[in-house]
């Protein structure tokens, strides 16, 4: 499993993931596409209050899937690792009040809408798309979801 783990990791910091793991996040994309298609009432203007952790109480869990994506993302515009430390325990991945993967922002930040935006989705809504990424979770060897920092400097 720990050999998976690493021969992945250097495909993702080299971008040679095979074949296999690069329809397992393809999949990933087809839950992202498919979630925005769900008549989901939300109103998020960007105030990315839901960024700073320490201020909500609120870490995203990501799957491995999900976290590969994050870091695949963050790696492609030419970053090699997290910042050590962010302010107000803010995500990594917030610069000036934007998220700097957004087209790879994981599951959790699609649907844990934070108050002003509508309150998080109910999870009957989005029930079979967190199976799906379960399940891709288990097909790269993951065991469920870890912190989003914890989980994307796996990757790193
Ligand atoms: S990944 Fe992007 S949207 Fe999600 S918490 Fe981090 S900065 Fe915010």
């Amino acid at each position: 499993m720990l050999a998976g783990f690493l021969h992945c990791r250097d495909a993702v910091k080299k971008s040679t993931l095979s074949s296999q793991h690069r329809a397992l996040l393809d999949q990933v994309q087809a839950v992202y596409a498919e979630l925005a298609q769900r008549p989901l009432e939300r109103s998020c203007i960007g105030r990315s209050t839901c960024c700073h952790f320490s201020l909500t109480g609120k870490t995203p869990y990501l799957t491995r899937g999900e976290a590969l994506l994050a870091a695949r993302a963050w790696r492609a515009s030419g970053r090699k690792s997290l910042p050590a430390s962010t302010p107000d325990g803010a995500c990594p991945f917030l610069k000036n009040n934007r998220c700097q993967i957004y087209d790879a922002r994981p599951f959790g930040c699609r649907t844990h809408f934070c108050e002003a935006a509508g309150g998080p989705a109910a999870r009957a809504e989005v029930r079979d798309l967190i199976q799906r990424l379960e399940d891709i979770d288990r097909a790269l060897g993951g065991e469920g979801g870890i912190n989003l920092p914890t989980a994307v400097q796996a990757w790193m």
